[in-house]
């Protein structure tokens, strides 16, 4: 009997790891087809670099912190719990990697948590009341006030960004007419190589990583859908949570850069 199991033994493992190497060739076949097909849609994302430094008033780019001011009454207001709200993003157009311009795109946030702004005015949505998103100018030194705030962030300046290239998430493979069907080894090899999906993190332009659906916003007057500026993912540079781990992402309309919204989903 020993002498069977053995011969058995002999006999058939050569067999299977000869099936499992042409498995991983196809694997890889369909993997770089896929890239292949994939790297059409490529765009570029930025990832930024911070540094904690102490709170000023400037127009550097930045999260969390002081944000430019135009005058003492420019740091917008939550109109539920009437608070200062929280400065998520400051970007100054002139810091930016590509597509330098002049001006500042701000983005606030109401994080009181009593009474919680964020569920009463529904802030995951685009254009809640207790978020403010803003395109303004910058003209000479920035007011400084005191902050009507439960829990001021501490500032990081953004110092440097990384470029990446990013794809496309698969929620949104069908709207851009991708006709892929993403073979569950080949989706563990892009993963595992950080390769054909989007980036997770916090990152400049590139696309959206949708966590439910794909939610863009569309421009109120234009109605044309809006492109991704910047994308949030929880407790990476900003110390806040959305929801269970959630992702946000501002919005800006292609029509009107003045068009700005911010929404996110968790699962
Ligand atoms: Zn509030």
């Amino acid at each position: 009997m020993n002498i069977f199991k053995k011969l058995f033994g002999k006999t058939d493992k050569p067999k299977i790891e000869v099936e499992n190497y042409s498995d991983s060739i196809d694997i890889e076949k369909e993997y770089e087809s896929t890239i292949k097909l994939l790297d059409k849609f490529k765009k570029k994302a930025f990832l930024p670099t911070t540094k904690e430094s102490g709170n000023t008033f400037s127009e550097k780019s930045k999260i969390g912190g002081f944000p430019y001011l135009r005058n003492e009454n420019d740091w917008p207001k939550c109109p539920n719990c009437k608070k200062n709200m929280q400065l998520f993003l400051q970007l100054n157009l002139q810091e930016l990697p590509e597509d330098k311009k002049q001006g500042l795109i701000q983005l606030f946030y109401c994080t009181t948590s009593e009474p919680l702004c964020e569920s009463d005015l529904e802030a995951f949505f685009p254009f809640s009341k207790s978020v403010e998103c803003r395109k303004i100018e910058i003209n000479g030194e920035s007011a400084s006030i005191k902050p009507q705030i439960d829990e001021l962030f501490n500032e990081k300046l953004i110092t440097e960004w990384t470029f990446k290239d990013d794809y496309p998430h698969p929620e949104e493979y069908d709207q851009l007419g991708i006709e892929l069907d993403l073979d569950d080894d080949v989706y563990e090899l892009m993963e595992e190589r950080g390769i054909g999906l989007p980036i997770e993190k916090d990152k400049l332009y590139g696309w959206p990583y949708w966590i439910q659906s794909v939610e863009y916003p569309f421009d109120r007057k234009t109605e044309k859908q809006m492109e991704l500026l910047f994308q949030f993912d929880s407790e990476d540079n900003l110390p806040y949570m959305f929801g269970d781990a959630g992702i946000g992402h501002l919005t800006q309309s292609p029509d009107n850069e003045n068009e700005l919204g911010f929404g996110w989903a968790c699962s």
